[in-house]
């Protein structure tokens, strides 16, 4: 009889080969390829969103245990090798990481051929849009959850509605293009707001995604019931301006076009209520180097420390082959057995 082999911890009785393969791309257990990663440049931020953290902010990192742009730039370089084709710059709120085009610009020369976006608040794109764009940027995701100002003020503790405004038309006019926009919608709070944020994208071209609210926030105030299931707004939107379907597409969101042929899309990622994890291709390594193969996953891979202790490529590699190797098959935010992970949004970097 063979022997038992280990399990994995989240389908019980499906074998995991013991170890990932030495060549071609990131694969897991489950036979899905990662190609798209995330780099948080920073665990800092300078808005204080009340889904994410606390009013007072959160204990941030020394310098010292962030990755140098050296640093990130290698960990970077090691995953192009291993077939990622799209780079997203996150945080924290990645602009107010010090000299951020240089490290585009390390970025670029390491990836000429990565896309490369980065997921901003946008306050500080008026100024940065545009060396953004230049060190090698290709497209920037700004994150706006109301526009209302008050209302906005209210759900990122900060009054600065005007000046992401700003920050957008400057990445336009940087060629940041096309532009989306995430929006968290919560229930009782902006949800009020969807077929407005439709209208706007029809009048701007943006395409705005509407992110399910998760339990990643610092302060575990999530609840089940504020979720708003993204066919409802997919619903409100369609009885106001028709939609249709863009069809499967490789991204978590599921996009739609305007019907009548206006300008702008509509997406919506539905983390909670329909998880997307069997296509899920993500990857990503905190401001501390730590790599995690699921936005909810309990366990990472620490390269930082083989990094600064002279690890070779090879042995930096075969770590993130197996990083990846290790990825469960989902989340298990509806299961009664769900455990919250210990870092938030802003220290993961979403
Ligand atoms: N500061 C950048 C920004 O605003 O896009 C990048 C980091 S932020 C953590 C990335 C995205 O995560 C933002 O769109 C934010 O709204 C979203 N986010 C944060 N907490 C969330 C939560 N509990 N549920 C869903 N999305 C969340």
């Amino acid at each position: 009889m063979a022997p038992d082999l280990p399990t994995t911890h989240d389908l019980p009785g499906v074998p995991i080969a013991p170890e990932p393969p030495t060549d071609g791309p990131l694969v897991d257990t489950f036979g899905r390829v990662a190609d798209d990663l995330r780099i948080s440049v920073t665990d800092r931020c300078n808005f204080r969103c009340t889904y994410c953290m606390p009013a007072e902010g959160l204990a941030w990192l020394p310098k010292t245990e962030l990755l140098t742009f050296e640093e990130l730039t290698k960990v970077l370089q090691l995953f192009v090798g291993l077939g990622v084709r799209s780079l997203k710059i996150t945080g924290g709120e990645p602009t107010v990481r010090a000299d951020l085009p240089t490290l585009v610009a390390m970025f670029r020369e390491v990836g000429p051929d990565l896309d490369i976006s980065i997921t901003t608040n946008g306050v500080l794109l008026d100024t940065l849009a545009e060396p953004l764009a230049r060190a090698g940027v290709d497209r920037a995701t700004v994150s706006c959850d109301s526009l209302m100002r008050h209302r906005f003020e209210e759900m990122t503790r900060r009054d600065m509605l005007d000046k992401v405004l700003r920050g957008l038309q400057a990445a336009e006019a940087a060629g940041l293009t096309p532009i989306k926009i995430n929006c968290v919608v919560i229930g009782g709070t902006n949800d009020d707001e969807v077929v407005d944020f439709a209208t706007w994208a029809r009048e701007t071209g943006y395409e705005v995604r509407f992110i399910e609210y998760m339990p990643l926030d610092a302060e575990h105030r999530w609840e089940r019931d504020r979720v708003v299931p993204a066919a409802r707004i997919i619903d409100a939107i369609h009885q106001v301006h028709p939609l249709a379907s863009d069809g499967p597409t490789n991204e978590p969101a599921t996009t739609y076009r305007f019907a009548d042929g206006a300008p702008g899309r509509i997406g919506v990622i539905p983390s909670v209520t329909q998880p997307f994890c069997d296509t899920c291709n993500r990857l990503r390594v905190t401001a501390e180097g730590q790599l995690r193969n699921c936005l909810f996953a309990l366990e990472e891979t620490d390269l930082r420390e083989p990094l600064r202790s002279g690890a070779s490529d090879a042995e930096l590699i075969s770590l993130i082959r197996r990083g990846v190797w290790s990825k469960w098959s989902g989340h298990r935010i509806d299961q009664a057995d769900f455990v919250q992970p210990l870092r938030s949004m802003s220290m993961i970097g979403g």
